[in-house]
């Protein structure tokens, strides 16, 4: 069965926890397509060719998760050429038997605008700086700064740019608990699920 879930939304909006907890409950696989821009940033040299040639080590380097790398991400993320050579790697993804989860910034409007599923998560940015500095820690300030500017810079990129897809599920987090937003997506899984099934007979 194919059968793919995107999901979208800015940084720190909950999207990784709504993801791994769909992948869990559904028994799909999780790709975290954030974390292939930030293993090209963090590669260095040039972001196309990194991007062309990225191996599973880079995926797994310890220092992804930082703020610093993950301003580095959304700086080469803006480049045509950079998105273009990670497209076909997560088309194939989410086309996967037994089913995808994929989250990032434009999985519902261009890498899988045919997707069964799609959420667009988000909360206010005061809400998901404060989130990303409970992990991170530092100067709460500046982590509410770096989240703006990542939000603008994701928002306004030429090259897909961060927006709900006109079809997709906008789950705000800002007053959610963790458990409320995994239980709505799962019901909308289970509403595509459904859907699927009933268009199948
Ligand atoms: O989701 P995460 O915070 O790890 O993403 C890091 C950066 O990678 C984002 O700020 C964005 O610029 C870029 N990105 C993207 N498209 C995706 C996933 C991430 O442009 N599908």
């Amino acid at each position: 069965m194919q059968f793919t879930v995107a999901i979208d939304g800015p940084a720190a909006a909950g999207k990784g926890t709504i993801s791994r907890a769909l992948a869990a409950e559904f028994g799909f696989a999780h790709l975290d397509t954030g974390l292939l821009y930030r293993a090209v940033g963090a590669k260095g040299g040039d972001p196309e060719t990194a991007a062309q040639t990225l191996t599973p080590e880079d995926l797994a380097r310890p220092d992804l998760r930082s703020l610093e790398a993950g301003q580095a991400a959304s700086r080469v993320a803006v480049l045509p050429a950079v998105r273009a050579a990670l497209t076909e790697f997560q088309r194939s993804f989410a086309r996967r038997t037994g089913g995808a989860v994929l989250d990032g910034r434009d999985i519902g409007t261009v890498i899988c605008p045919e997707a069964e599923v799609k959420l667009y998560v988000t909360a206010s940015a005061e809400v998901r700086a404060h989130r990303r500095w409970l992990e991170v820690g530092g100067d709460a300030e500046q982590v509410l700064a770096e989240v703006r500017e990542r939000d603008a810079r994701d928002m306004n990129r030429a090259e897909a740019p961060l927006k709900p897809a006109a079809d997709a599920l906008c789950l705000d987090t800002s007053t959610m608990t963790i458990e409320q937003a995994v239980a709505e997506a799962i019901s909308a899984v289970k509403a595509g699920l459904a859907a699927r099934k009933s268009h199948a007979d």
